[in-house]
């Protein structure tokens, strides 16, 4: 969120008006912050809302750090336990798996154990444009 410096220039603005002005200009502003805060509200419901939905499944387990998103579609790999008791390889993958909203409702998708090639190509490349935090440099 940028509101804070965007609030900043807009108050250089406001004081530089005629008084009268300026009281006209501060209740629009004062109705555009109250706005911008509810929208920050609602934005971070809707970030807590995907994130009890994005919630992995049971015998599930998310690989640190891998998750993405691209367009409408949140990616992340996962490791998957099968159940069997006789298993030896348990847990398996990872695999990626895409979620996706659809009417309404979190749908998830199996993508492979590699991404596309396309899927690949736009990961690379966010990889460099937005070095990972921890990354050296
Ligand atoms: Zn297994």
């Amino acid at each position: 969120m940028s509101f804070p410096k965007t609030f900043d220039r807009l108050k250089v603005v406001v004081m530089a008006l005629a008084p009268r002005a300026r009281r006209a200009a501060l209740e629009q502003v004062i109705a555009w912050a109250e706005w911008e805060r509810d929208l920050a509200e609602d934005e971070a419901e809707l970030d807590r809302e995907l994130d009890r939905e994005l919630a992995p499944a049971s015998g599930r387990q998310v690989v640190a750090g891998s998750e993405w998103r691209h367009g409408k579609m949140s990616m992340r790999q996962e490791e998957v336990k099968c159940g069997k008791p006789s298993c030896r390889t348990c847990p398996h993958g990872p695999y990626w798996y895409g979620y996706l909203r659809e009417g309404g409702k979190m749908k998830s998708v199996y993508l492979g154990k590699n991404l596309s090639p396309e899927l690949q190509a736009v990961y690379a490349e966010r990889q460099q444009r937005e070095p990972h935090e921890d990354a050296p440099g």
